[in-house]
């Protein structure tokens, strides 16, 4: 077939020792890029075999002077890569960026086929950064979130990521970002609604395959098992801190312990009035948030004032709890990763 070259408007470098050719596109325009063979040897086993070779395929044809490569890989994936090459600050260092996993996907493809591990490696550190491994990462990650509305990581291009390139860390928390976003909320409806609902989850549903929608739903149901525990864990009829623990105020001054009770007894009941109703309200339109359900009682504050000991054990409380749940969710990610396998 038939095709004009045109140069890179950016990667075309008058001190470039090699060419590389894209692919034509479908109305065959394929794009010249001008580099320097020391940096894709450098960065790539399969181009530094290819350089040391002294008649390799494809290097015979010259292109004003130096030797051509010709590749299958399209503009937009050798342009994305020649980033990675030339430009790394502009495509790593984002935190918390919507498009991270759908500007990698290509690069990724790339440093697979060519065998840039160190770029590679960038790439799936980039994105790892955004989702959490542990609960611990979660909480963290999850107040920085709330202070940064437009910029929250989008969890259907973080699975397909993961998917797609074998990085499973990073599923358990994608798919509770998923299993808790109200699925009218489509990405592309983002502009529509403007500024007035900046504090919604949008996400990229059309990336998702069946599986992960099984993963979806499953997680789902049971959040939503987990999230009417919760609630009578914390204001259930019997007791209102049905935990062993809690109940006995540690410290040694005896006034002290009615304060406590009362300043405990105030923090539920305000969690109930102000948290529990959003909640499940929430449950309903989005899906299930127990996780953080248990942060905001985790924040309540007292006007009684309640002893160091009982605070600590409230909030170590809430804690193990979340934890407990975390595993649950991590659990169920990894037995339908290895149903997949
Ligand atoms: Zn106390």
């Amino acid at each position: 077939m038939e095709y004009t070259v045109t140069p890179h408007h950016k990667f075309h470098f008058n001190h470039g020792d090699v060419a590389i050719h894209s692919a034509p596109d479908s109305e065959g325009k394929a794009t010249a890029y001008r580099v320097n063979k020391a940096v894709l040897a450098l960065n790539s086993t399969v181009f530094a075999d290819m350089f040391t070779l002294p008649d390799a395929d494809g290097l015979h044809e010259m292109d004003d002077g130096v030797p051509v490569v010709v590749v299958t890989d399209s503009e937009e994936e050798l342009s994305a890569l020649m980033q990675a090459l030339y430009e790394p600050h502009t495509l790593f260092s984002c935190r918390f960026d919507p498009e991270t996993p759908i500007r990698l996907t290509p690069v990724m493809k790339l440093a697979n086929k060519y065998e840039m591990d160190t770029i590679r490696e960038r790439a799936v550190e980039a994105v790892c950064r955004d989702w959490p491994e542990t609960f611990e990462q979660w909480a963290r990650i999850n107040a920085e979130i709330h202070s940064l509305i437009d910029r929250t990581p989008e969890a259907a291009a973080a699975v397909r990521f993961a998917r797609d390139f074998n990085i499973p860390s990073i599923l358990p928390a994608a798919y509770y970002a998923l299993a808790h976003s109200d699925r009218n909320w489509h990405w592309d409806s983002r502009n529509v609604f403007g500024n007035q609902w900046r504090y919604v989850r949008y996400t990229r549903w059309e990336l998702l395959d069946a599986i992960d929608y099984k993963v979806v739903l499953c997680l789902r149901s049971m959040l939503v098992g987990k999230l009417s525990n919760v609630v009578s864990q914390y204001t259930g009829e019997t007791n209102s801190i049905p935990v062993g623990p809690l109940t006995v105020c540690p410290s040694t001054h005896s006034e002290s312990h009615a304060t406590c009770a009362t300043g405990l007894a105030e923090i539920l009941q305000r969690w109930k009035e102000n948290e529990l109703d959003l909640g499940s309200m929430l449950a309903e339109a989005e899906g299930p948030n127990p996780l953080g359900l248990l942060d905001q009682l985790h924040r309540m504050h007292t006007t009684a004032e309640m002893c160091g000991g009982c605070k600590t054990r409230l909030g170590r409380h809430i804690t193990m709890y979340q934890i407990a749940l975390w595993e649950q969710v991590v659990l169920m990610t990894e037995t339908f990763q290895e149903e997949v396998q």
